[in-house]
């Protein structure tokens, strides 16, 4: 096929991910957005065969092995997983992007030293030094994502691990990450530079993430994801592909406003989140001493009275929500209260849960109109108007120390003003803190009343003590 018809076939494809992309920024058009890119990627692919003309019965037996291998993990995943488990699984495809990158750049270094391959001309500037940033981002996505899955899935410690002089050693891990790319670019038959820059990058990626804790971790997730994104476009220019560098530029340059939006929902700076280490720091308060003897327990029929006699209400989902998978119970209740002529709104927090966009998931698919998700910029001047707060499974969203603890790993991370409301009901477990591991003076607070339930079970009670009152 001419040249003209496969760049015409990629710029159709890279028009449908882009739109896909558009479409994705909308809970209602999400779904749509997700057909788009696929149709977008189906094309890539056949693009990609095109361009590579003959094609032997050996390529077509390795091409079909992986897409059948990767088709059926795939989608044993997809259908194994969690609601709860999609932060980890995406930082750990983000991750795998970064190994196929680094993969693909290795790949083509060896080829081009094959025998009977001119390797002078094949190593081009653009070639080793597009080679060299594929290892350095590549394998900096893949440890980096690895650690960040650890610390979601609890097999590490969320907390940031911070030790002396950690800020220089990583500084010379980067130098030397940039050293090595620098030998690769001026001696690219060698290599051993190329898989040095991916050993030393690996470590890299380590020491960037393992210091990052407590809240902060939505923002590496995002900057993750632009990484990987990153590394797939280098690579684009390693191979020549002018889809491969357009849609690696789309997930970076998406993944960089996402780490801005998350960096402005933490009001933090990217440096200050990167080398600030706040995430380090303890908490002045102790959980033992703040709760004993001073919150005070309700039921699901003192919630319904309250209920009953409210005229706004306001939901503030959280991880515990999530995990409780209480959104169905919860759409009920909001059917119940709005068929009781009361005001229901959802108040997100732009980090609650554990991934971006996480609550606005799983109230979308309990059919919530999106209407009434109200953010926090526009629900926050509002609270000293609602009657009653219901809390579910949401915790560092809505813990007052991040206005008032300097030293907490939430310090200056905005809230939900639920303080302001008349009555504020919280649904938890337990009193044990959430992700940032900090106690929350919130629950002491006198228009308080803590509901020891699991999320979907105290929804359901409450539901059920309404039909009675
Ligand atoms: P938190 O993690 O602060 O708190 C969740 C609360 O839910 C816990 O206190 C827990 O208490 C409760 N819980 C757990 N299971 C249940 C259940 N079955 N029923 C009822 N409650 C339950 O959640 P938030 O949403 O308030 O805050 C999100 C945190 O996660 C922030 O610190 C954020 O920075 C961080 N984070 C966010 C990411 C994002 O992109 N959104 C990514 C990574 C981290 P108990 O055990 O007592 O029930």
């Amino acid at each position: 096929m001419e040249k003209a018809y496969i760049n015409l076939i990629y710029l159709v494809s890279s028009i449908l991910f882009i739109i896909g992309l558009k479409l994705l920024s909308h809970p209602k058009t999400a779904v749509r957005g997700n057909f788009t890119g696929a149709l977008g990627m189906f094309l890539a692919v056949v693009g990609v065969f095109f361009e590579y003309g003959t094609i032997t019965q050996n390529d077509i037996i390795i091409i079909g092995a992986g897409l059948l291998v990767g088709t059926a993990i795939g989608t044993f995943i997809a259908l194994k997983v969690e609601m709860t488990g999609m932060p980890q699984l995406v930082a750990l495809l983000n991750g795998l992007g970064g190994l196929a990158s680094f993969l693909v750049g290795g790949n083509s270094l060896m080829e081009i030293l094959q025998p009977g391959h001119d390797t002078k001309q094949l190593a081009d500037l653009q070639f080793t030094i597009s080679t060299a940033a594929t290892g350095i981002i590549g394998a900096v996505t893949l440890t980096g994502s690895l650690i960040a899955f650890g610390k979601l899935q609890g097999l590490i410690s969320e907390k940031a691990v911070r030790y002396f002089g950690d800020q220089i050693v990583k500084v010379l891990f980067l130098i030397g990450a940039l050293y090595l790319g620098y030998l690769n670019v001026i001696e690219p038959t060698k290599i051993e530079w190329y898989w040095y820059i991916v050993l030393v990058a690996s470590i890299l990626g380590v020491l960037l993430v393992i210091p990052i804790g407590g809240a902060d971790m939505p923002v590496v997730i995002a900057l993750l994801n632009s990484y990987s994104g990153l590394a797939a476009s280098a690579t684009g220019f390693v191979l020549g592909n002018n889809v491969l560098i357009i849609s690696g530029s789309l997930v970076g340059a998406s993944g960089i406003l996402l780490t801005q939006i998350m960096c402005k929902a933490m009001n933090r700076s990217l440096p200050n989140v990167l080398f600030g280490g706040l995430g380090a720091a303890t908490s002045s308060a102790d959980t033992g001493d703040i709760y004993t003897g001073k919150t005070k327990a309700t039921s699901a029929e003192e919630v319904a009275m309250l209920l009953d006699m409210a005229q706004r209400v306001v939901i503030v989902p959280g991880y515990g929500m999530a995990v409780a998978q209480a959104q169905h119970a919860v759409r009920e209740l909001y059917n119940q209260l709005t068929d009781k002529g009361i005001e229901v709104e959802f108040a997100i927090h732009p980090v609650a849960g554990r991934m971006p966009g996480h609550m606005n998931v799983l109230l979308a698919e309990a059919d919530i109109p999106y209407d009434k998700m109200k953010e926090m910029d526009e629900i926050n001047p509002t609270f000293n108007t609602v009657d009653v707060v219901i809390i579910n499974g949401a915790n560092d969203v809505v813990n007052p120390l991040a206005k008032t603890d300097p030293g907490s790993p939430i310090a200056g991370m905005p809230i939900l003003d639920v303080d302001k409301a008349k009555t504020i009901i919280v649904i938890k477990r337990s009193l044990s803190p959430g992700f940032a591991g900090v106690p929350n003076p919130l629950f002491i607070q006198e228009n308080c009343l803590m509901y020891f339930q699991d999320g979907k079970k105290a929804t359901q009670e409450i539901v059920t003590a309404l039909k009675d009152t």
